[in-house]
């Protein structure tokens, strides 16, 4: 069954997308948003954001996606559940397949989201978001001031994630699969000799374990050589191992990097080769990866997919 022609799709509900809805809704445009399997992003599995402008005491993450959602229904946005498995962008208008249904549009704005790499070691689903399994230093780091936490990776996310952490924690286990970190030099080293960081090489994550409060009493690890087993007696556990751009649905179509995060054309943010077509927040983004600069990024994206259907005739 095909849809009328929309002015505006955006696919993807966290920050950078309902961002854009929030402007394209402004702009009278009637975005047409589509909800996948996570709606409100990762800032959902979040409990309290302190670093989001404008919140002083902090905001819930459920609260503050709760809140862009309905500031962009307010001027006329509408939200449906579809999930995209494929797109056409070679022909005008662009299409995008949800599952039987096909959906066109002059303008595409692809906030799809990152998912971080999770290890799928007991406990870790259990205890995610607030109970002390976390993938953000950055955004919770400052509630373990005083306590231990570990950090799970290797790569320079977790050397940034264990130095940050240093601030608040007073010790921070890195714990690593193999005897040497995969990031840059500079970080290694900051990293390895900082007085606050104790490295744990050889290393595998095996439980995240929880106490009777229902938040994380240790982190259970395996050597991978001699096989034994040790309980690092932390209250945070930080996983910084890697993270997955949901942009499956769009490698063919759009150019990709060689993690999959799809990138934008020369000289833009957020402009991607296709005329008319736009990427925003996490799904083009390793670097930040903040709500912040994702709800940028959406701003973007909505203010050119506006100028493009003004110059076009929208
Ligand atoms: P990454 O470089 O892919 O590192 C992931 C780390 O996690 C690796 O050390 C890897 O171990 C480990 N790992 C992967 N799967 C694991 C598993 N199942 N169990 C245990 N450990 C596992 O990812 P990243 O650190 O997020 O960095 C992504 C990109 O962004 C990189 O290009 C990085 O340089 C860049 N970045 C740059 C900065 C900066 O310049 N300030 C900051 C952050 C990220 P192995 O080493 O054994 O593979």
């Amino acid at each position: 069954m095909s849809s009328p022609v929309e002015n505006v799709v955006i696919v993807g509900t966290g920050c950078a997308g309902l961002t854009a809805a929030v402007y394209a809704a402004r702009a009278n445009l009637a975005p047409l948003v589509l909800e996948g399997g996570q709606p409100g992003g990762q800032l959902t599995t979040t409990s309290e954001v302190e670093n989001f402008p404008g919140f002083p005491e902090g905001v819930d993450g459920f609260q503050l996606m709760d809140n862009l959602r309905k500031q962009a229904a307010r001027f006329g946005a509408r939200f449906e559940q579809a999930l995209v498995t494929a797109v056409d962008f070679t022909a005008a208008p662009r299409s995008l397949v949800c599952g039987d249904r096909r959906i066109l549009a002059k303008t595409v704005i692809i906030a799809t989201g990152a998912s971080p790499r999770l290890t799928g070691v007991p406990g870790e689903k259990e205890l995610y978001g607030g109970k002390g399994v976390t993938t953000c230093a950055t955004c919770d780091g400052a509630f373990y001031r005083n306590l231990d936490v570990a950090v799970i990776g290797g790569g320079d996310s977790a050397c940034e994630e264990a130095l940050f952490l240093t601030r608040f924690a007073s010790r921070v286990y890195l714990v690593h699969r193999r005897d040497a970190l995969r990031a840059s030099k500079i970080m290694a080293e900051r990293t390895t000799s900082h007085p606050k960081i104790q490295m744990v090489w050889d290393h595998v994550p095996v439980e995240v374990q929880g106490g009777a409060a229902g938040a994380v009493s240790g982190l259970k690890v395996r050597h991978v050589k001699s096989g034994a087993e040790r309980v690092l007696p932390v209250k945070g556990v930080f996983l910084a191992i890697g993270h997955v751009p949901n942009t499956q649905p769009f490698a063919g179509a759009l150019e990709v990097d060689d993690n999959g995060y799809l990138k934008p054309a020369a000289g833009s943010q957020v402009k991607t080769r296709v005329p008319g077509v736009y990427v925003a927040g996490d799904c083009a983004d390793h670097v930040y990866r903040q709500a912040v600069t994702a709800a940028g990024m959406g701003c973007q994206a909505a203010i050119e997919a506006e100028r493009w259907l003004a110059e076009h005739g929208g």
